[in-house]
């Protein structure tokens, strides 16, 4: 049996015909993977399955990923997020590390423009769908533990209390936003943790949106603890909540590049 491989046409135009057709004739395929988008296991023998394939600069790494998560593409990243990336797909990363994001936690991850100093700004504001736990701790509300470590475990990575809205938030070094053909796919952090927030499918952003981000190259990205922001159906409201989130001190945030656009 074949494995069930999507391989798509850019994918097949930078690996080359012969590499495509040993991955679909099962040479150099694997049996199971753990998904490049939700990082759950999947299986090439039971499941359709994208190749999806992470180019930097000087090298690329074949990944994989459930079909029902993302279609097999390309998706252009910087050499040192590659490295970072080839880390999380093979899992090398202890759970626990230090360091690490609250990666088991769900991040609810919205969109918006923001209009700071006359300008429209391109903003994600993140908020968790529940208290975050630092890993290896108790979660928060079991035993013995009832705090939510989400904004203290942001500030240790460099995110500010934001204090005026109406200023852009600081940059925060080797951090960025992965947009890719039109769509979000993850916030990369630096060094060999790979994504810290990764779209379980991409997120389809708007187009105002992306004009905004096509001439900043940049995101304002915000994020506030679980119950803070909630879900704003429209952009004015989602200032309002992120104006309340600012005056009772509990928004952080950092100005990120794109990357791989
Ligand atoms: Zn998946």
């Amino acid at each position: 049996m074949p494995p069930m491989l999507d391989v798509s046409d850019e994918v097949r135009a930078e690996i080359g015909d012969e590499e495509a057709a040993r991955l679909l004739a099962g040479d150099s395929a694997p049996g199971t993977y753990d998904c490049t988008s939700c990082r759950t296991p999947g299986d090439t023998s039971t499941e359709r399955t994208s190749t999806v394939l992470f180019v930097g600069e000087e090298t690329a790494v074949l990944a994989f990923a459930h079909a029902t998560c993302i279609p097999s593409q390309v998706v252009p990243v910087s050499e040192e997020q590659l490295q970072g990336a080839v880390e999380s797909i093979s899992g090398s990363q202890a759970p626990g590390a230090a360091g690490a994001a609250p990666r088991q936690a769900v991040l609810g991850i919205t969109c918006g423009l923001i209009l700071i100093k006359d300008q429209v700004c391109p903003a994600l504001v993140i908020e968790p769908t529940g208290p975050i736990a630092r890993p290896g701790e108790n979660s928060p509300g079991g035993p013995g533990g009832f705090g939510d470590d989400f904004l203290p475990i942001l500030m240790e990575q460099g995110f500010v209390p934001v204090g005026d809205l109406s200023a852009p938030p600081a940059p925060l070094p080797g951090w960025s936003v992965l947009l890719a053909m039109g769509q979000l796919h993850a916030i990369l952090q630096p060094g060999t943790a790979g994504a810290w927030w990764q779209a379980h499918q991409p997120l389809a952003v708007s187009e105002g949106w992306r004009a905004a981000v096509n001439k900043s190259n940049e995101v304002y990205v915000y994020a506030a603890p679980h119950g803070t922001i909630g879900q704003q159906p429209r952009e004015d409201l989602l200032r309002e909540a992120l104006e309340r989130a600012c005056g009772r001190g509990v928004l952080v945030a950092a100005t990120m590049p794109l990357s791989g656009t």
